[in-house]
């Protein structure tokens, strides 16, 4: 979409080519998502927000679980966990780093675990932390992630939840970053080559 008819901050007006997912659009597609997961949990979830990336969606997600549940929906107590990963510098994909100790991961024993991701790439990243997470036995692992890019290097992993598939462009916004911009812009959008000079690391 035209960024003429959306709202976009005045500093990320000219590093911005187009809307690709409107804010009321994410909205809308993780309240189904939600619905979807309560309907399919099978005991007390575990929802591990993937920091920084995946905390705007894990915060609407969650909203809405709470939601579905009062409105008479489904019923699932959830725990609320916290997971860093960083993998990318510019918007080249590079050495997945993971926060998590052992002690951390301990607890996840016997539990139902909701990873929350914004989006899959490559799908390294997430490829690593479930097969770190497996080796704390968990009862079962889930993945939620907001966006799937169609890509020549995608190694073939497909999330159990996807919010949208979309083409293979470099996106922000929805606390998606470029070098930590653009977290604070609530539509998903692609950006321009202007905005990637205008906020590059300066090395
Ligand atoms: P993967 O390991 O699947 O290649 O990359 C996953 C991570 O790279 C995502 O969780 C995200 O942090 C980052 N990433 C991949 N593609 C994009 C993109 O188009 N925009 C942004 N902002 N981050 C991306
Ligand atoms: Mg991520
Ligand atoms: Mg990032």
């Amino acid at each position: 979409y035209s960024l003429d008819h959306f709202v976009i901050p005045d500093h990320y007006e000219t590093a911005l080519s187009s809307v690709l997912i409107p804010h009321g659009v994410i909205m809308d597609r993780v309240e189904k998502l939600a619905k979807l997961i309560v309907q399919e949990a099978t005991g007390p979830l575990v929802v591990c927000c993937v920091l920084k990336g995946g905390h705007q969606f894990f915060a609407d997600l969650v909203n809405y679980i709470k939601k579905n549940v009062t409105r008479g929906g489904n019923s699932v107590p959830l725990s609320l966990e916290f997971i860093k990963v960083k993998s990318y510098n510019n918007d080249v994909s590079g050495d997945v780093k993971l926060s998590l100790t052992d002690d951390e991961c301990k607890e996840f024993e016997g539990k139902n675990l909701l990873i929350v991701e914004d989006i899959i790439d490559t799908g390294k990243t997430m490829v690593q932390l479930l097969a770190k997470l497996k080796k704390f036995s968990p009862e079962s692992v889930k993945v939620a992630s907001l966006l799937i890019k169609k890509t020549p290097l995608s190694n073939g992993y497909i999330p159990d939840y996807v919010g949208f598939a979309i083409p293979n462009a470099f996106v922000v916004g929805y606390a998606l970053d470029y070098n930590e911009y653009f977290r604070d812009l609530d539509h998903i959008c692609v950006i321009s080559e202007h905005g990637k000079e205008k906020y590059a690391v300066k090395n």
